[in-house]
Formats: structure tokens, sequence, C-alpha cells
């Protein structure tokens, strides 16, 4: 790996959640580092705790958050809410599932793009520039006249071309995407990654992709971390992950992908443990074939293959 090209690290994160009586663990001990021009797809099913983490990357989770997240160089756990709220949009940002719920409804497209400009210090005629040409480049018609649109007024794929060009207004080393695509139709997904997938490359964009479709990421991502219960349990390129898939969960995850690497991922054999109380050992064991008594009793060491990091306690055995 080339240090130099790092533009993300986060290193033993944990998010907990208390609750009075318990506490769920959504995310424990994550580590990972994202390099210049990655997408990086976060791949596990419902309740693994991929969401949490995504939204913990830039300091909008509401639960315990411990660890480091370094970005560009700087930790942002250790910066006060007013840097933080310097930090995102013009260092890290976020495209959320539901584009409707991330624009005001009673703001124009063209006034809430702009304030991402004029709140970084742009005067009102550079950013109305500016946002016309990110509406251009998201491959959004008529930018001047849809600059006067309300988001009612455009179509969910519009809308999510709107957030994607706030996203990537100011240039950021890293911008995260949670389920980007899940709340629009076939046709409509297809064409937001393809935006996506060439945005990342003609900005040099770096980008973590949540997705729990396979095929989504196998679109898009050069590289995946595969989460189970908490944990990140492989992370590797991507075409030596679906060629060799080493941890056993990847691997039932792969046998649930229909015709080749498209399809979502089908529901595996038993469930996703409760986060408040989850298995001792490895937290797969329930649900793992290959489980002998030590999977039970010892937690496995993430374990490094060259540019794989697989957690369990059989790797190359199976
Ligand atoms: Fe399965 Fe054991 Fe590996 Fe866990 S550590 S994935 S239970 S073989």
């Amino acid at each position: 790996m080339h240090q130099n090209n790092v533009v993300a690290e986060v290193k033993n994160l944990k998010v907990y959640y208390d609750m009075g009586d318990r506490t769920i663990r959504a995310v424990d001990g994550i580590d990972f580092t994202i390099r210049e021009g990655d997408c990086f797809a976060i791949v596990g099913e419902s309740g693994s705790g991929k969401s949490t983490l995504g939204l913990s990357l830039i300091r909008l989770c509401p639960g315990k958050v411990s660890g480091e997240i370094i970005v560009d160089g700087v930790d942002l756990m250790k910066l006060s809410d007013e840097e933080i709220r310097k930090f995102r949009c013009s260092k890290i940002s976020i495209i959320f599932q539901e584009p409707s719920s991330a624009l005001n409804p009673v703001m124009k497209i063209g006034e809430q793009l702009m304030e991402v400009f004029t709140v970084h210090g742009y005067s009102k005629s550079e950013a109305y520039e500016r946002s016309v040409k990110l509406l251009k480049t998201v491959g959004i018609p008529e930018a001047e006249k849809r600059m006067q649109s309300y988001p009612h007024q455009l179509s969910g794929g519009m809308k999510q071309r709107v957030i994607i060009a706030m996203a990537i207004a100011l240039n950021p080393r890293l911008v995260i995407a949670d389920e980007p695509t899940s709340a629009l139709d076939v046709t409509i997904q297809a064409q937001i990654l393809n935006l996506l997938k060439n945005l990342t490359k003609s900005y040099g964009l770096s980008t973590i992709l949540i997705t729990h479709d396979m095929g989504v990421a196998a679109e898009i991502c050069n590289r995946i971390g595969i989460m189970y219960a908490g944990k990140m349990v492989e992370v590797g390129e991507l075409e030596s992950i679906f060629s060799n898939p080493m941890h056993p969960y990847t691997r039932a995850l792969m046998t649930c992908i229909p015709r080749g690497l498209k399809g979502l991922l089908k529901p595996l054999p038993g469930h996703v443990p409760d986060l408040s109380n989850p298995p001792e050992g490895c937290r797969f064991h329930p649900r793992c074939p290959y489980a002998k008594d030590v999977c039970k009793k010892e937690e496995p060491k993430p374990l490094h293959l060259d540019d794989r990091l697989v957690l369990c306690h059989r790797v190359g055995e199976i």
C-alpha cells in the first residue's frame, strides 16, 4: 500500500448506543484505509452497522463514538463542532439514501446549492456560476432554469443528482454515499451509479459506498469491506475478493448472488445477532458451517495477507 496517497484512515472505530439497560455495539473496533481515487464499498446485511459507520465518519452519529477518523491528515474526533461544520463539504461529504429528506422543500434548488459556496466564502455571483456549472456536470438539463425549481418539481433521480452536486461542490477529499440508489427505480439507479463512477474518475474523488447490494459494489468499486455484526470481517481489492473470498461470511454472500456479480443479497439462513448481546468468540459462529470450538470461545484477530484483511480463525484451512 502507498502510504503517501492515503486520504482517510479509520482506526479502532467504535460506536455504542446506550439504551439504559443495555448497550448496542453497532460498530465495534473497525480499521480501514482509503486511498486516493478509491471507491470503497462497505457491504453487509441490514443490521450490520454499516449506516451507523457511515454517519460516524462524518460525525453525524448520535451514538458514543471513539477511535480515530483521520481525513486529509486531520483527526475528525478532535475537531470542535464549529470546526467539523467547516470540514464537512470542504473535505468530507455525504450522499443520503433518500434525496427528498436531504433537500429543504421550501428553498429553491439554486439557493440550496449556492449556499454551499457562500457559507464557504464565495461571492453570490461566483456561487451562482459554480452552481449552474455543477448542475450541468451532474447531468441536469436546462441548468439555469432548474436553479429556480423547488425540490418537489424534480424527479427522484434529478433530486439525487442535485444532492451529488452539493456533495462534490467544494471538491472534498472523501465522499460517503449511503445506499445512494436504493430509493430509486432500476433504470435511474443505473444512471446515478454511472454518474458516481464517472465523477469518481474525472474529479479524482475517493468514495465510500455503503450498500447491501453486491451488484452495486461490483459496478463501481475497486475495493470492498464486508461488515458483519459491527465488525469488518474481510477487506481487500474487489476483484481479488470476488475471485477468492476467504471469510465464510463473504463466501455465503457470494453464493447468494444470482447470475455472477449482479444482484441483491438474498437472506442468508439465520440472522444478524442482537448487537447489545453478540455471541462470544466469532460473532458469525452461530451461522458458520465451518465453526469449531475455538470459534465459540475466542474472538478472531485480524489477519493481514498482502492487501487482504480477514477476521477468521480458519483462514487457509477452509
Ligand atoms: Fe466461521 Fe470460525 Fe471463521 Fe468465525 S472464525 S467465520 S465461526 S470459521
